[in-house]
């Protein structure tokens, strides 16, 4: 069980001036941010961070809207951080996101959905290296 994961607000919920809301609710759930940074991907970077989804349908256009604009990127740590992450942020499609979880609050549908989460320990290093050099870890 690893007491890490990775976040990044997406620009959907940057440009409708979610973040401080969003931050919010991941504190008040007990994570602690130990990196976070604003920052614009650009489409080849949006990309390589999307790199296991490149035979999907939506890749292009998850490509695309991930690199429109800026996204806050955080590693967070709390005990069995990436299974409880994945319940904060809820199902991956806001329609079928559970009451009090942070897509049903701010996702407005199943590609524009707020927030992201690590689904494994070691995606959840992999991602947070992606984004952070060990100097910028708390
Ligand atoms: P994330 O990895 O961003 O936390 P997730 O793990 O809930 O999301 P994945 O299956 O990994 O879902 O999909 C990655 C992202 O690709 C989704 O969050 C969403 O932005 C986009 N996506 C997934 N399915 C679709 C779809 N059917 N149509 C459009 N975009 C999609
Ligand atoms: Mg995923």
């Amino acid at each position: 069980m690893s007491n890490r994961t990775f976040t990044m607000i997406k620009p959907d919920a940057t440009e409708k001036g979610h973040t401080g809301g969003i931050l919010e609710m991941i504190n008040k759930a007990g994570f602690r941010i130990v990196a976070m940074k604003m920052t614009h991907l650009s489409p080849a970077k949006a990309g390589e961070f999307y790199a296991v989804h490149k035979e999907r349908p939506f890749y292009g256009e998850l490509v695309e809207f991930m690199s429109r604009g800026p996204i806050t990127a955080a590693i967070l740590e709390k005990e069995n951080a990436v299974e409880d992450f994945r319940t904060l942020i809820g199902a991956t499609n806001p329609a079928n996101a559970a009451e009090g979880t942070i897509r049903k609050k701010y996702a407005a549908s199943i590609g524009e959905n707020a927030v992201h989460g690590s689904d494994s320990d070691e995606n959840a290093a992999i991602e947070g290296s992606f984004f952070f050099s060990q100097l910028e870890q708390f």
